[in-house]
């Protein structure tokens, strides 16, 4: 049975008029990306990847993700907040990974030099892919029942797209309907993503106290997802439009950030309020140590951070596998019913630190490579490792340290649903696709007090059945939205 969002059932010479139209609407409703290359073309505006139409969720799964959100945001904030946690979890990756050791001297110094900022902000997305307990045909109809929610990984630093997110339904609402669809508005429900997040930005800024100070969005010199980060300014300025906002690399922070002795951080005259980050979140993004030592400056400054290092330490996939341990949840979380709800979201998660525990593992993906995704502790796609890389990795790496910055998870097979991708480089045809679904959720707090804590909406993203990896700009997936039933 067909779903009935899929069988369109339209003439070519009708979709691609639909297509014309919802190609000028991403552009028109600022559903786009920057184009990317040099000089003048770099400044373009292109449509963001998508998807024609949405693709389905059912209800009572896309509740279940949003209703857990504000229960992940605190535990991750009370992880990021224990030290003894920290140091346990993170004491091997440390020593094989370079990048995991650079964040956590950074911590140590900041935890040295004494509490300069007790608040820490997040602006996070919990990612979940809806695991399919049927072998099902792509595009068969499956209940609720036959499908769980899992966790694929919790994002503290950069979560990105809340800002394109929150426009793309509308687009799958006008699709639909060209299409002589029927349906009811709220099966596209409202998400209000770039609004929640930016209402966190704000928060902080409010919090810190001096309206002169400025808000510094943190970012790369050759971004491409300029206008995502755009959108959460916009909405802001909705309720504050005397926020500054100013946008600099690390390195710009190096040569002209002043950190005072009291730990106030200054650009030229402006005291920065709140640091953004929208780069630094993996490896490359610290080509040389003057990056490390612009993270360092914000880090020790009484500036709140989104995120703090200590938010980004507990986003890595090695805490991810040691709060999936028995009984870790329980260390942080005392209502049993809690516990269970957020456990049944997690994967099967392995260590594989040296040792008995980690030879067991390494066993297993050796048997079954293909049951099994290998991660290094890094972020923005691209990285994992699948089926013969994993055996590879493994042959190469059975008994050194070097496998100690990977946690290894359980592969989740995804639902295969139908959707036209649009994006270049992929056909234009009805094609398989799976999709993983990201909640955001704000939190704003220190050790003593929690200022902020919701859930504000989701995103979807779509991708070709079979391709491994999940990122839009590195280029794997497009954005969409959940049609519910
Ligand atoms: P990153 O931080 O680089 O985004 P992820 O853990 O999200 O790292 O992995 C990238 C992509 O790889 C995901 O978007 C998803 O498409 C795919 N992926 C990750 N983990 C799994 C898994 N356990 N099973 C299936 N696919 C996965
Ligand atoms: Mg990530
Ligand atoms: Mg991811």
């Amino acid at each position: 049975m067909a779903t009935s969002i899929y069988d369109v059932d339209l003439p070519d010479w009708r979709l691609k008029e639909i297509l014309d139209v919802a190609n000028e609407w991403t552009i028109c409703n600022g559903v786009s990306i920057k184009s990317g290359g040099e000089g003048v073309e770099a400044r373009k505006a292109v449509s963001a990847p998508y998807s024609l139409f949405p693709s389905v969720v059912p209800a009572s799964i896309l509740q279940q993700a949003k209703s857990s959100m504000v229960h992940f945001n605190r535990l991750m904030h009370k992880v990021a907040l224990d030290h003894d946690f920290l140091e346990e979890s993170l004491k091997n990756v440390i020593k094989a990974d370079d990048f995991m050791e650079n964040l956590w001297n950074i911590y140590l110094k900041v935890r040295d030099a004494g509490v300069k900022q007790p608040y820490h902000l997040g602006l996070f997305r919990n990612d979940f892919m809806m695991n399919c307990l049927n072998n099902v045909g792509p595009g068969e109809l499956v209940s609720a029942d036959q499908l769980e929610l899992k966790q694929i990984e919790f994002n503290a630093i950069s979560s990105s797209f809340g800002g394109l997110s929150e426009q793309l339904g509308h687009l799958h609402r006008l699709t639909l309907r060209m299409c002589g669809k029927q349906f009811d508005s709220d099966q596209i429900p409202e998400n209000r993503s770039a609004t929640g997040l930016a209402q966190g930005l704000a928060a902080a800024w409010d919090l810190y106290g001096n309206p002169k100070a400025v808000l510094l969005y943190l970012i790369s010199s050759d971004e491409r997802n300029v206008i995502d980060q755009r959108w959460l300014e916009f909405k802001m300025y909705n309720t504050h439009p005397q926020i500054r906002v100013l946008r600099r690399t690390l390195a710009e922070l190096s040569d002209n950030g002043i950190l005072q002795g009291d730990g106030r951080l200054f650009l030229g005259n402006d005291e920065v309020a709140v640091v953004y980050m929208r780069d630094g979140y993996t490896a490359e993004n610290y080509p040389t140590l003057k990056e490390w030592d612009g993270r360092l400056k914000m880090e020790l400054s009484t500036a709140i951070k989104c995120p703090s290092i200590q938010y980004q330490l507990v986003g890595s996939k090695k805490i991810q596998q040691e709060l999936a341990r028995p009984g870790a949840l329980e260390k942080f979380i005392s209502d049993p019913a809690i516990v269970q709800s957020i456990r049944s979201t997690f994967a099967d998660l392995y260590s594989l630190d040296l040792g008995e525990e980690g030879d067991i593992a390494v066993g297993k993906a050796l048997a079954a490579p293909d049951k099994f995704v290998l991660k290094p502790q890094r972020e923005g796609g691209g990285h994992n490792l699948y089926s013969e890389a994993i055996t590879n990795f493994f042959t190469t790496y059975s008994n050194s340290k070097e496998r100690e910055g990977y946690i290894l998870m359980q592969r989740i097979f995804p639902w295969q649903q139908k959707n036209y991708l649009v994006k270049a480089g992929v056909p234009f045809v009805l094609s398989n696709v799976v999709s993983e679904v990201g909640i955001y959720g704000v939190y704003l707090g220190s050790e003593a007090e929690e200022k902020q804590n919701y859930e504000c909406g989701h995103m979807l993203r779509t991708k070709i059945s079979g391709t491994d990896e999940g990122g839009i700009v590195a280029g794997f997936a497009v954005l969409d939205t959940p049609f519910l039933v």
